[in-house]
């Protein structure tokens, strides 16, 4: 998209417009040169997304699916793809049974990817004076919990203590799902409580 008159790749797009035929897309742009002044048109063309087979492994389970892609497209390891199941990273590209790290996508034969929405699970104990309930729950990654956080969990009403996460022991501040191992709760006497968990628990155990 260099600018015809002085070559600067310093351009602005005013305007585009779309026309599709059976198996291509035509975007045609109006272009104005940042440098120069100059308008100019540039055409571009893709070919018409088709569906490619995705296997996507979530935790101990694998989905297979397919996703639209428009065949002239490249596509790489590590890239991110929006499929039906939310948002997945690719690992792994086969092209006629052998794995490659980037393809031209109409050579592809299967996509494997991984989700990045997996919740994250996390352990959630309520010390019951020697008694411990203690919960497994799937939470969002960026779900935020603090010490002092006051929580319903079944019949449960607590008051958060302590945070474990992967790094270190919370008494304040906050930390995100995706980073916690267990959070350690007190029963309190309120009736309000800040956010309820009880729809995410997973498992429950109960231990002397
Ligand atoms: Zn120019």
């Amino acid at each position: 998209m260099d600018c015809p008159v002085c070559g600067s790749d310093d351009v602005e797009i005013l305007n585009s417009k779309q026309k599709s035929s059976k198996k291509k897309i035509m975007e045609e742009y109006l272009i104005r040169c940042e440098s120069c002044g100059h308008v100019f048109k540039d055409m571009f063309t893709a070919k018409k997304p088709e569906p490619y087979r995705l296997i996507i492994s979530e935790q101990d389970k694998s989905h297979k699916t397919t996703i639209d892609l428009s065949p002239s497209d490249e596509l790489k390891v590590g890239d991110v793809l929006l499929s039906d199941l939310g948002q997945v990273e690719v690992t792994s590209i086969e092209v006629n049974d052998k794995r490659v790290k980037k393809s031209k996508i109409e050579d592809i034969t299967t996509i494997w990817a991984s989700s990045v929405e997996i919740p994250a699970r996390i352990g959630f104990s309520v010390d019951l004076h020697g008694d411990v309930d203690s919960y497994k729950i799937d939470l969002d990654r960026d779900f935020e919990i603090a010490p002092g956080d006051v929580v319903k969990i079944e019949k449960h009403i607590v008051k958060v203590h302590v945070i474990k996460t992967q790094e270190r022991k919370l008494t304040s501040g906050f930390a995100k799902a995706g980073v916690i191992k267990r959070v350690y709760s007190k029963p309190v006497k309120f009736n309000n409580f800040d956010y309820d968990l009880t729809k995410d628990i997973v498992k429950k155990t109960n231990r002397e």
